[in-house]
């Protein structure tokens, strides 16, 4: 089966609703005058954007739109909250969960991503669930027992047709935003790892479906190596994701 090629921009807390949308348009236009293969593009902005993102989208192109982050509570008295719901009711189709940020910044374990991961699909998100070991596990050699850890608890209790909606991450925490990029080769080796516990844990048709990215450091230089590799099937982009031209360069590098 052919599994999908995706990029997808992780812009993290920066841009004014007017600056994103701006960078969006930029985006936007030169996906349509330059982008030409299959592959799919999510932007994941803060939730400000999402409504005037999602709706420039559906009028312009087929970029999708995700949020970073979103509440394991279905409504209520949850102050400052953010609803599966309510993110699904702007347009957006995508959801990050488990960004190594709000595991190390905001304490989220294990246990909470999985509700978050439910949440999500109960309300027809799909989440880009993200993992990824420290740069203390990889040097104690104990990052494939964490990145195992992180699978079971956080995804592997769904069911083989709720998993195959979801989008895989891995995201090498020493590498984000560090300018560190893993090799393709040490890339490789954890996806591959990754496919063989989805294997282990489901069956080998629901593991070649499923979309494994790599995010860490990935820019235009080093992007065509890294998904040139088996196992690696796109992007998950942080700071090349808010400059347009190196953007639309890594998306790019699947139709070279
Ligand atoms: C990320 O935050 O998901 C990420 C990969 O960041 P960067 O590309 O900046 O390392």
């Amino acid at each position: 089966m052919m599994r999908k090629k995706i990029v997808a921009g992780n812009w993290k807390m920066n841009l004014s609703l007017q600056e994103g949308v701006s960078l969006f348009s930029e985006i936007a236009n030169m996906v349509k005058d330059e982008v030409r293969g299959e592959q799919e593009i999510i932007v994941c902005s803060s939730f400000i954007h999402l409504a005037s993102l999602s709706n420039y989208s559906k009028s312009q192109n087929n970029i999708h739109i995700g949020a970073q982050n979103l509440s394991h509570e279905e409504n209520g008295a949850f102050t400052g909250e953010i609803s599966a719901l309510q993110i699904r009711s702007t347009g957006a189709s995508h959801a990050i969960i488990g960004h190594s940020e709000r595991r190390a910044i905001f304490g989220e374990s294990n246990e909470l991503l999985s509700q978050k991961v439910n949440k999500a699909i109960e309300h027809g998100l799909t989440p880009i669930f993200c993992i990824g070991e420290t740069q203390e596990e990889r040097e104690s050699g104990s990052f494939f027992e964490v990145l195992k850890e992180q699978l079971k608890k956080g995804v592997f209790h769904l069911s083989a047709q709720d998993f195959s909606k979801i989008i895989l991450a891995y995201e090498p925490v020493w590498a984000i935003g560090t300018g560190l990029t893993a090799s393709p080769d040490q890339a490789q080796e954890v996806h591959a790892f990754i496919r063989e516990e989805i294997v282990n844990q489901y069956n080998q048709e629901v593991a070649d479906s499923i979309s494994i990215l790599y995010g860490g450091s990935c820019n235009p230089g080093n992007a065509g190596e890294l998904f040139a590799k088996d196992d690696i099937d796109g992007g998950l982009i942080g700071g090349a994701s808010l400059k347009s031209r190196d953007f639309l360069d890594i998306i790019n590098v699947f139709n070279v």
